[in-house]
């Protein structure tokens, strides 16, 4: 028995924003995001204005950090039971969406404590007071239709993806307008996030016949548009948001794998993005991985053109050209390059395998790993 979930609606393509229009009928509406990006797109006004239009109330609550903490989603979730919205719209990037995921769940649930719900699975029933609507900015995390949603814990610097279907959201606007205003740097980062994403779901634990296609065309379609995406091109840009949504639905279902439990461990330890982090461990991972799945990457391999002989070589060749896209995206290929000293790293490297292992993206990793084996990945990333 096995099970597949996709979210509710997705509207997508320019201008999908007005779709916010059908919240006609709904009382009052959340309104969450990020830093000042969104406002200074415009695209927060236009959140305002149509929901006004239709004649719903609004409340804004701004200013969710990158990698939001838990203090913040207790901060959202006590706006909420104020304000008691019928509707939640989250627009930003995956750090806002995230947060304000976690915020619906103590919205709904007071006496819900964060540990409880870090545990997989474990999410108690939401949508009694709430729906939620996510229109992501970036293209990457692919929150608008996952499970998940990644808090960090500050006191520990460890991040958390809590994991629930409970808290896909209900309605996802891709906004193919929205990413053209991303800088080069985050178009780079957050691409490579969705090609990890991906490239995790089509060799994990959970993969399925309804995941792999999701997860292959994604991975093709990545690496036909992003480095034009990266340079700026609009069509380019339209198609990550879509591809890494498609990365989105194949891995909130077969889940991922290393890359991300050290990501999660490694990003805010070392203040490196998300992104960027996946990035750098994800040809280690594969090397490491390669014991167990060569074949599944040399369909990638094949499938993108590449090279060799044997399940082997194009695993390698495969590695290569996510080291070359890296390249190209400007993205430096090790932590050291990434300004993290050789003092700081041996000081953690430690707590991070160990960490790492009980990460909750480990369990669907091809391949076993322990934590001797997730310093050795980490010490190849370095
Ligand atoms: P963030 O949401 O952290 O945003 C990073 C920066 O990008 C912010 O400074 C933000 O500015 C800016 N920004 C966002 N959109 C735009 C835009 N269109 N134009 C200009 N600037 C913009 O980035 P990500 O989307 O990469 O999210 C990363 C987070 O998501 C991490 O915490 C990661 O762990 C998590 N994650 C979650 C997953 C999931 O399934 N839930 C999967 C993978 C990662 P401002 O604040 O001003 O808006
Ligand atoms: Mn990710």
């Amino acid at each position: 028995m096995a099970r597949f979930t996709l979210p509710r609606d997705i509207y997508y393509g320019s201008g999908a924003i007005d779709e916010l229009k059908n919240l006609k009928g709904y009382k009052k509406a959340m309104i969450l995001t990020g830093g000042s990006s969104m406002k200074r797109g415009g695209f927060l006004q236009k959140v305002e204005d149509i929901l006004h239009e239709i004649g719903v109330e609004t409340q804004l609550f701004e200013g969710i950090e990158p990698d939001p903490s838990i203090e913040t989603v207790f901060k959202g979730a006590a706006a909420m039971r104020k304000f008691l919205p019928d509707v939640i719209v989250a627009i930003g990037g995956g750090s806002p969406i995230d947060a304000a995921k976690a915020m619906w769940v103590f919205y709904e649930h007071p006496e819900a404590t964060f540990e409880e719900i870090k545990k997989p699975f474990n999410i108690p029933k939401l949508r009694n007071k709430a729906i939620f609507v996510a229109i992501p900015s970036t293209s990457g995390t692919a929150t608008e239709v996952t499970a998940f949603s990644v808090i960090t814990d500050y006191s520990t610097n460890i991040k958390y993806p809590l994991a629930d279907f409970e808290i896909t959201p209900d309605i996802a606007i891709l906004d193919t307008d929205i990413p053209l205003t991303m800088p080069k740097t985050l178009t780079a980062h957050t691409g490579m996030d969705a090609l990890t994403h991906a490239i995790e779901a089509y060799v994990a634990f959970a993969r399925s016949d309804f995941s792999d296609p999701l997860a292959l065309k994604a991975i093709s379609d990545i690496y036909d548009s992003l480095i034009d995406s990266y340079y700026g091109d609009k069509d380019a840009r339209g198609k990550m948001h879509i591809a890494q949504c498609l990365a989105g639905m194949a891995f909130s279902n077969a889940l991922l794998g290393i890359a991300h439990s050290l990501a999660h461990k490694t990003g805010a330890m070392f203040d490196i993005p998300h992104g960027c982090c996946n990035a750098i461990l994800l040809p280690s991972v594969i090397q490491y991985n390669a014991k167990v799945c060569a074949d599944r990457y040399a369909t990638i391999a094949r499938m993108l053109g590449l090279t060799g002989n044997t399940d082997k070589q194009l695993t390698d060749a495969l590695i290569d050209s996510i080291k070359e896209l890296n390249k190209k995206l400007g993205i430096a290929q090790t932590y050291k390059e990434n300004g993290v000293s050789e003092e700081l790293f041996k000081q953690h490297i430690d707590e991070i395998a160990a960490n790492a292992v009980l990460d909750p993206c480990t369990g669907s990793n091809p391949r076993k790993i322990d934590a001797e084996g997730m310093k050795k990945v980490l010490t190849c990333a370095y």
